[in-house]
């Protein structure tokens, strides 16, 4: 099976997203759902997971809202023409910050108090949406049960002055993967807002995947990984999911050496021929963002075959083996992820995930977008 190659004549390396495959992973996702009415936030914080805001919108378009990390982003995403819901995960990162909301259709996820003092001192303009955080068993922010319940009274006395327009509920769970993941964080989540009016999000990717109904029951879904195509599922693929890989990252064979028996290969040796072998050298190192972790095995795919990584990847450069490709030829391309080699293989081999490697491409790393989804 020959490839079809990605790169120009004069890349070193290329990374190819494909926003038609995003697409096709939220209409997935939104099957997840059943017949339940709950809206999806398709979370695109971290430059839409590397894959790059403005290059997989394209896919992005039948969400309900889309979710990024910072105001700064918000805003780049209403100049790229985004006009639905966004909602911020840092909410206000500063008291001068809460005057600058002059942005329609605005959500912000509040974590602390002082956010909330922050909207009380802001120049008013269109009163966003408030969602507050539960700290819930992840505990990387939001109110604990005890501050939740005054934040929430806070949060009121702010609806009250048409400072903000709704108040949201949210929470983020530490161990969706798991089947028995969520029951007892739902229910602490649950106790802490009972009595307490407004909508709910809660499911990330794995959430919807695992815990369908409970997912269902809220307002909000938030999938992020798996609208790239990625499973947070261990031991599955996005293949198996019925989701398609947005990015696939290709360099090239810049040389074809024989190893002889015993000769070894890199800094410090890391890997030692056993015997005479093929080996090819590929243009593409941890300066480019691939993991250093990765290992001797790691699973490369040439021409549509898969062979493996040997020792450990330099700053530009790292080696495979060619043993049983006699055919391979400098100018190939190599794929060291995406359509014919999944990303969750190639973090399971360098003792990562691959929302690590996904957002590590580095900025040496040049984007083509395929053809628009339509
Ligand atoms: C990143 C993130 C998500 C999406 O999680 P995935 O596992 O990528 O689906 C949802 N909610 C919050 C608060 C997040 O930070």
């Amino acid at each position: 099976m020959s490839t079809h190659s990605l790169l120009q004549d004069s890349d070193r390396i290329r990374a190819c997203v494909d926003p038609a495959a995003v697409a096709h992973n939220l209409a997935q996702m939104r099957k997840r759902l059943g017949p339940s009415p709950a809206r999806i936030w398709a979370t695109a914080k971290a430059d839409a997971y590397g894959h790059g805001l403005a290059q997989v919108l394209a896919g992005l378009r039948q969400a309900d809202g889309i979710s990024v990390e910072t105001l700064a982003e918000a805003r780049q995403l209403r100049g790229l023409g985004w006009q639905g819901p966004i909602l911020v995960h840092a909410g206000l990162l500063s008291r001068p910050e809460a005057d600058t909301l002059d942005m329609p259709n605005l959500h912000l996820i509040i974590s602390q108090v002082d956010q909330l003092e922050w909207l009380t001192q802001a120049r008013p303009f269109a009163p966003p949406t408030v969602w507050l955080r539960y700290a819930g068993d992840t505990r990387m922010g939001g109110f604990d049960d005890v501050r939740y319940r005054r934040a929430y009274m806070r949060a009121l006395s702010l609806l009250a002055r048409k400072h903000i327009r709704c108040i949201g509920h949210l929470n983020h769970y530490a161990g969706a993967e798991r089947t028995d993941g969520i029951q007892e964080a739902d229910a602490r989540f649950r106790h802490a807002i009972a009595g307490l009016e407004g909508p709910i999000s809660c499911a990330n990717s794995a959430a919807m995947l695992q815990h369908p109904s409970q997912a269902a029951r809220t307002n909000w879904v938030r999938p992020g990984i798996t609208l790239y195509g990625v499973s947070p599922l261990h031991g599955l693929t996005g293949l198996d999911l019925g989701l398609r890989p947005a990015m696939t990252l290709q360099a090239r064979l810049a040389d074809v050496q024989l190893l002889e028996a015993g000769a070894s290969l890199g800094y410090s040796g890391a890997f030692v021929a056993p015997h005479t072998m093929t080996i090819g050298l590929v243009t593409c190192g941890y300066a480019d963002g691939y993991p250093r972790h990765a290992q001797t095995g790691t699973p490369v795919a040439v021409a549509g075959r898969i062979t493996r990584l040997l020792g450990r990847p330099s700053m530009n450069m790292l080696a495979i083996d060619l043993s049983d490709m006699q055919d391979a030829r400098p100018g190939t391309p190599v794929t060291l992820w995406g359509k014919e080699l999944p990303v969750e293989t190639v973090a399971l081999h360098a003792a990562t995930i691959a929302a690590e490697l996904l957002t590590a491409l580095t900025a040496r790393v040049p984007f083509t977008v395929l053809a628009d989804v339509g």
